[in-house]
């Protein structure tokens, strides 16, 4: 067995052996095969959202990780969908304006009129009647991620699930596995149900990441380079993985309202992912004890924040030292 285990194969844990083999250590991925949540994520990069300004540490850590990842997507060295064209977030009714404006001052970006907003994104609705454009929250595609990811790891990736840490044998224990860190180290990791959907169309119907208010309910639409458009998603504190027929016509709903030629667009997929939630939702993040290492509960941002979750892991795990960056997401605070 190598000297450092990492347990769990999702996008944190990939990103954290990735940057651990690069400085030189000997790693093992053990991951249990189920459909992590990277798997039905958006990917959208937003480190300005609600949780950020709730939780001042959280936002610079968001802040560092949109700023790593396009050396990140350069350096996996293959195409990873990741597209700095910005968000444009709108609003429907003077409801959805007054409870967006609070976001967009805190943003400080200049209000677009719905002529201007339609200049940057023609197939929007004509009932859309305010939004900013957020050029630093970006996206990228997290299954292409993982797959750059996989490919990089090779072997390095043993399909195994583990049941007890005790069981594991290795110097140094990464556990990053999501839900499942629960169950493996006690801490208090929830699952957070998101549905999602995914239509396929023609490249080119849209240019940016829509994040919206359409009369009182949120909707994300992200469009990919090759015609695939994301629509999410669902925030329920549920641990099943049903795909439900509310949440199905009221995101459809949302999203044709916003940008109608959605509703010609092939329905591909309909799937359900649970975010790995905490107390405060932020991560776990640093040492439990001597031979174990957390890395979980990237709840909404996990895919934002696994490279500096990686640095932050193997800096750690390489050097010994602690970046104080870690002080506030110790695995402990519960
Ligand atoms: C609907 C939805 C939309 C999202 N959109 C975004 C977004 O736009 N932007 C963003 O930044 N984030 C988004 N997220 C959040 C993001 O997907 C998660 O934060 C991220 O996937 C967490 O990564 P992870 O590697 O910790 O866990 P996961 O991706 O869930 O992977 C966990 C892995 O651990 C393995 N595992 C679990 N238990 C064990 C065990 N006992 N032994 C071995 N292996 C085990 C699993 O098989 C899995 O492979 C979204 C999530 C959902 C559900």
């Amino acid at each position: 067995m190598s000297d450092i285990v990492v347990v769990g194969g999702g996008i944190v844990g990939l990103s954290i052996a990735f940057r651990l083999v690069r400085g030189g250590a000997d790693v093992t991925v053990l991951d249990g095969g189920d459909e992590g949540a990277w798997q039905v994520a958006a990917g959208m990069l937003a480190p300005g959202g609600e949780s950020a300004y709730e939780h001042p540490a959280l936002a610079r850590l968001l802040e560092r990780s949109a700023e790593l990842w396009p050396g990140f997507a350069r350096e996996l060295g293959v195409d990873v969908g990741y597209d700095d064209t910005g968000t444009l977030s709108l609003a429907m009714t003077a409801d959805d304006i007054a409870q967006a404006a609070r976001v967009w001052t805190r943003q400080q970006l200049p209000l677009l009129r719905p002529s201007e907003l339609r200049e940057l994104e023609p197939a929007l609705s004509p009932r859309v009647r305010a939004g900013v454009l957020a050029p630093h929250e970006r996206q990228v595609d997290p299954r292409k991620v993982v797959a750059a990811l996989r490919e990089s790891l090779g072997s390095r990736i043993v399909p195994k699930r583990v049941q007890s840490l005790s069981d594991v044998d290795a110097r140094t224990v990464v556990v990053a596995a999501g839900t499942g860190t629960a169950a493996l180290t006690g801490l208090p990791v929830r699952p957070v149900k998101g549905q999602v959907l995914r239509l396929r169309g023609e490249p080119g119907l849209l240019r940016h990441v829509l994040d919206a208010a359409v009369d009182g309910r949120e909707v994300y639409i992200v469009p990919r380079a090759d015609g695939e458009i994301v629509v999410g998603a669902t925030q329920e504190e549920r641990t099943d993985r049903l795909v439900t027929a509310g949440a199905v016509h009221d995101l459809l709903r949302s999203a044709i309202e916003l940008v109608p030629a959605l509703a010609e667009l092939e329905l591909t997929e309909t799937t359900v992912g649970h975010r790995p939630g905490t107390p405060d939702n932020a991560p776990l993040l640093g040492r439990l004890d001597d031979r174990v290492v957390v890395a979980a509960g990237h709840h909404r941002n996990g895919v934002l924040l696994a490279p500096v979750t990686a640095d932050l892991i193997a800096g750690l795990l390489l050097t010994g030292d602690t970046d104080p960056m870690l002080a506030d997401f110790s695995p402990r605070r519960f």
